[in-house]
C-alpha cells in the first residue's frame, strides 16, 4: 500500500461544494485512522470552470486528475449554464474526464439501509435485503458511436446516433463484471436487447465466451425491457447486473431508486489508473447553499474510493456501518426525513457520522 495518495477534489456546482467539503472531512478522519497519508488538491470543473475560464474542463483540472490517484467529484451543472452549446455545457467535463482517464466501467451499488425501507416507493417486503451492483459500460455504445448528428434530408431533419461495440470493449467490461460477481454472490446477469440489435447479439456472444474464464460465476442473460420490469417486481433476484452504456444509464437510476433517496447513492468509475468517485445525484440547484443537502452519497463514494482505488475494503465497510448506525439512531436530512426522526442539515449529519467513526 502506498503511503501517500494524491486526491483531486472537484466540488463542481450547486450542492457539490457543500457535500464535497463534508466528504473530505470523512476522508481525512478515515485516512488518519488507517495511517494513510492523503494530499487533496481542489480544482474547478463544470459551470464554475465555465465562469472562471470559459470551458467546463480546463487543462489544469484535467492534468490534476491525471496525476492523482483518485478523483472525488461533487456534481456539475445548473440552470445558469443550460442555454450553452452542448460542446461547452458543464456535463462535458464528466464525459471528458471519463474518456481521458479511461473510465470504462461505472459501478453503482444499490443497497438498502434497513432504516430507510419506508422511504422507498416499493413495499418493504419487496426491497428488504436488496444488494445489487449495476455495472455500466461507460466509454462506448451509442453515446460515443459515429456517425452522429442532425442532418437535413429531403426537406426534413434527421437525427442520428450509432450504437457500436467492439469485441475488446465488451471483453474488458465483462471480465471486470465476472471478477466483481466472483467476490459477491457469484451471480451475473448480462442485460441486452439481443432479440433486436446486432450490437447486443455480439455483446451476448462475447460475454458467453468470457464466461469460460469464470465458470464459478453463474451467468444469465436478460432483455433490457424485462430487466426493467424485474427490478421492480423482484429486485432480490439480482446480484451483479452488467450492461451497456445507454441501458446502464437508465437501469442504474431505476435500481438506485429502489432504495428510496437519490441523496444516499454513491458511484465509482474505474478502468484506468485513476478512479473517479461521485454521488449519483446532480447539483440540486433548488437546495444549494442552504445546508439541506444529504452528504451521505458523497461520503459513501469516499468509502468506494478506499475500496476500489486503495484496496482498503475495511475502511469502506466502516463508513457504511457508521452511516447505518446514524440512520438507525433516527438522524435524517430533509430528503429522507419522516415524522418521528431527527431533522439535521448537511454539516450536522457529517458531524454525527464522524462521531460514529471516532
Ligand atoms: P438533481 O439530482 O440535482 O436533483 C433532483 C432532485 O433531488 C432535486 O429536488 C434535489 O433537490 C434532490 N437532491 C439531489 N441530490 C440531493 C441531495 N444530496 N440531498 C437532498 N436532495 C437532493 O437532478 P436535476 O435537478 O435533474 O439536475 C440539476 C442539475 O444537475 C442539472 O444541471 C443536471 O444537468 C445536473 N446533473 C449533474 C449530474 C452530475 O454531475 N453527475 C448528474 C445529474 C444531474
Amino acid at each position: 500500500m502506498a503511503s501517500a495518495y494524491k486526491i483531486a477534489v472537484f466540488p463542481g456546482d450547486g450542492i457539490g461544494k457543500e457535500i464535497v467539503s463534508q466528504a473530505v472531512r470523512v476522508l481525512q478522519v478515515i485516512s488518519n485512522k488507517y495511517n494513510i497519508r492523503v494530499e487533496t488538491q481542489e480544482a474547478l470543473v463544470g459551470g464554475s470552470a465555465i465562469d472562471a475560464f470559459g470551458i467546463p474542463l480546463p487543462e489544469d483540472s484535467l492534468h490534476l486528475a491525471m496525476v492523482s490517484d483518485a478523483v472525488l467529484l461533487g456534481a456539475v451543472g445548473g440552470p445558469k449554464w443550460e442555454g450553452l452549446d452542448y460542446s461547452i455545457r458543464p456535463e462535458r467535463a464528466l464525459l471528458g474526464l471519463r474518456e481521458k482517464l479511461g473510465l470504462f466501467a461505472n459501478l453503482r451499488p444499490a443497497r438498502l439501509f434497513s432504516a430507510l425501507a419506508d422511504a422507498s416507493t416499493l413495499k418493504r417486503s419487496v426491497i428488504e435485503g436488496i444488494d445489487i451492483m449495476v455495472i455500466r459500460e461507460l466509454t462506448g455504445g451509442i453515446y460515443f458511436g459515429r456517425p452522429r448528428g442532425i442532418e437535413k434530408i429531403d426537406g426534413q431533419e434527421r437525427g442520428i446516433n450509432t450504437e457500436v461495440y467492439t469485441t475488446s470493449e465488451i471483453e474488458r467490461i465483462a471480465r471486470l463484471a465476472f471478477q466483481m460477481a466472483g467476490g459477491r454472490q457469484k451471480r451475473l446477469c448480462s442485460v441486452d436487447k439481443a432479440n433486436v440489435l446486432e450490437s447486443s447479439e455480439l455483446w451476448r456472444r462475447v460475454v458467453n465466451t468470457v464466461h469460460k474464464e469464470y465458470e464459478d460465476v453463474t451467468l444469465s442473460h436478460m432483455y433490457v425491457d424485462n430487466c426493467s420490469m424485474q427490478l421492480i417486481r423482484d429486485p432480490r433476484q439480482f446480484d451483479v447486473i452488467l450492461t451497456n452504456n445507454m441501458f446502464g444509464d437508465i437501469l442504474s437510476d431505476e435500481a438506485a431508486m429502489l432504495t428510496g433517496s437519490i441523496g444516499m447513492l454513491p458511484s465509482a468509475s474505474i478502468g484506468g489508473d485513476v478512479g473517479m468517485y461521485e454521488p449519483i445525484h446532480g447539483s440540486a440547484p433548488d437546495i444549494a447553499g442552504q445546508d439541506k443537502a444529504n452528504p451521505i452519497a458523497t461520503i459513501l463514494s469516499v468509502g468506494m474510493m478506499f475500496k476500489y482505488s486503495f484496496g482498503l475494503d475495511i475502511a469502506c465497510e466502516e463508513i457504511e456501518s457508521a452511516v447505518n448506525r446514524v440512520l438507525d439512531n433516527g438522524y435524517r436530512t430533509r430528503d429522507i426525513y419522516s415524522p418521528g426522526n431527527k431533522l439535521v442539515g448537511t454539516r450536522k449529519m457529517t458531524d454525527i457520522i464522524l462521531n460514529e467513526l471516532a
